[in-house]
C-alpha cells in the first residue's frame, strides 16, 4: 500500500568500512547525477557514522544517533561494515548490519542475481545467460538467532548454538516471497517459488517447510516447489536458469548468496535489499573486502544496483514513478558500460577501478532512458 509522498526523501547514508566507504561515494556520485536527469522527487543524503573503524575510535559500532536517522529516514543505504582484528572485548566482531535488521525488523534478506551482457560467463553452459533469479533470506531469526547466545561447557567438551524458526517468522517471509513471484510473473509470464530447507533431517526445518507449505496454498497464480539445500547447491551450479525465487532460513540464505553471487562473476555485481514492514536497507551483497580496501579496486556495480533497488522501492512505498525510471536509468547506463566493454571492471579483469567504473556509468546516464 502506497504511503503519502513527501517532497524530498530523508536517506540515512551508512558507508561503514573498507570498500564500503568507496563503493558508497560512487552510488552517491551517481544518484545525484540520476536525480538531474529528471523532474522526479530529491533524494536528501545524510551521512552517519557507523562500523568496526568507529568502534575502534569513539567505542561504539552503531551510536544511538545512527541508529535514529536510520529509524527516521525513508530508507537507510548502507556501505559495508566490519574489519579484521577490530573486536568487541569478548572476541565476537562488531556487525552493525545485524543489529540493524533486529532494530528495524528487516527481516527479508532480497538478493536477485541476473546475468547480463558484459558480465562473466561463469559457466560453460549458453543458458547461463538465462540466469535471473531471488534468493529470499529470512533474517531475523533461523541459526543467527544464536547470535550472542551460543554456549560452551568447556567441562564437557561441548559447545551449542540454537536455531529457532517461528510460524509468525516463517509465514511472513513465505508471504513476502510469493508477494515477491507474483510481481516477476508480470515480466516472466510464470512464477515459482522453492523452498529450501533441510526438512529430511531437523525438525525446526520441517516446520519451516509445513508453514511454508500453508502459505503457498494461498497462491494459486504462483507454483511451489522444495529442495534440499545441498541439493539446492548443486542447482545453482548445474542449471540456475531454471530458478525464480528462492526462499530459505537465515544461515541457509547466508552462504546460498555467496554462492550465487559467483555465478555472475563475483560479489562485485550482487545487489540486496533487507525489508521490513516499516524499513527498508539497501546494500550490496558484498563484505569490506580488506584484501583490496583503499586501492580504488572495487566494483561499485553492486552498490549501484542496491541504489536502484532502493528507489524501486521507494517508488512503489509512495507511489512516485519517476523514482523507478530513475532505476531503470541508473541499471541501463550500467549495462550499457559493461556491454560496451570499454571499461570494465578490475574485478573481471579489466582496467577499470571504481572511480573510472562511476565515472563510465555517469556518462552513460543521458542514453539510458529507454
Ligand atoms: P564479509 O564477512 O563481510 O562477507 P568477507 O571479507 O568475507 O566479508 P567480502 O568482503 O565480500 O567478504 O570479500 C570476498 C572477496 O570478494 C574478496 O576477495 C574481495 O576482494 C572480493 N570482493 C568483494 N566485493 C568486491 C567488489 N565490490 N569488487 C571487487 N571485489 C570484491
Amino acid at each position: 500500500m502506497s504511503q503519502v509522498s513527501p517532497s524530498e526523501f530523508k536517506i540515512a547514508v551508512l558507508p561503514g568500512d573498507g570498500i564500503g566507504v568507496e563503493v558508497m561515494n560512487a552510488c552517491i556520485a551517481l544518484l545525484d547525477a540520476a536525480q538531474k536527469h529528471d523532474k522526479g522527487p530529491t533524494l536528501r543524503m545524510t551521512s552517519y557514522e557507523a562500523g568496526a573503524q568507529h568502534y575502534a575510535a569513539a567505542g561504539e559500532a552503531l551510536p544511538e544517533r545512527t541508529l535514529d536517522a536510520a529509524r527516521n529516514a525513508h530508507a537507510v543505504l548502507f556501505g559495508a561494515m566490519g574489519w579484521p582484528d577490530v573486536r568487541y572485548p569478548d572476541g565476537t566482531e562488531p556487525i552493525p548490519q545485524l543489529d540493524l535488521r533486529m532494530a528495524l525488523d528487516l527481516y527479508a534478506g532480497v538478493r536477485p542475481i541476473r546475468w547480463f551482457p558484459g558480465l562473466p560467463k561463469v559457466l560453460a553452459n549458453e543458458r547461463a545467460t538465462d540466469i535471473d533469479f531471488v534468493l529470499v533470506r529470512e533474517q531475523t531469526e533461523g541459526l543467527f538467532y544464536a547470535r550472542g547466545r551460543g554456549t560452551v561447557d568447556n567441562q564437557a567438551g561441548e559447545a551449542y548454538d540454537t536455531m529457532q524458526i517461528t510460524r509468525r517468522g516463517t509465514e511472513r517471509i513465505s508471504r513476502f516471497a510469493f508477494d515477491l513471484a507474483e510481481r516477476r510473473k508480470a515480466r516472466r509470464g510464470k512464477a515459482r517459488v522453492t523452498c529450501v530447507d533441510k526438512a529430511n533431517v531437523f525438525t525446526s526445518m520441517a516446520f519451516f517447510r509445513d508453514v511454508f507449505n500453508d502459505v503457498a496454498r494461498k497462491y494459486e497464480d504462483v507454483s511451489a516447489d522444495h529442495a534440499y539445500v545441498d541439493a539446492m547447491a548443486l542447482t545453482m551450479v548445474a542449471k540456475p536458469w531454471t530458478l525464480d525465487v528462492l526462499v530459505t532460513e537465515n544461515m541457509f540464505g547466508d552462504i546460498l548468496s555467496d554462492l550465487a553471487a559467483g555465478l555472475i562473476g563475483g560479489m562485485g555485481m550482487a545487489p540486496s535489499a533487507d525489508i521490513g514492514d516499516d524499513h527498508g536497507l539497501f546494500q550490496p551483497a558484498h563484505g569490506t573486502a580488506p584484501d583490496i580496501a583503499g586501492q580504488d579496486k572495487a566494483n561499485p556495480g553492486a552498490m549501484f544496483l542496491s541504489g536502484a533497488m532502493m528507489l524501486d522501492w521507494l517508488a512503489d512505498r509512495f507511489d512516485q514513478p519517476m523514482l523507478a525510471q530513475r532505476a531503470r536509468n541508473i541499471e541501463n547506463a550500467l549495462q550499457m558500460v559493461l556491454a560496451k566493454g570499454e571499461t570494465r571492471p578490475m574485478e573481471y579483469g579489466g582496467s577499470a577501478g571504481t572511480r573510472a567504473m562511476t565515472e563510465a556509468v555517469i556518462a552513460a546516464l543521458p542514453y539510458a532512458n529507454r
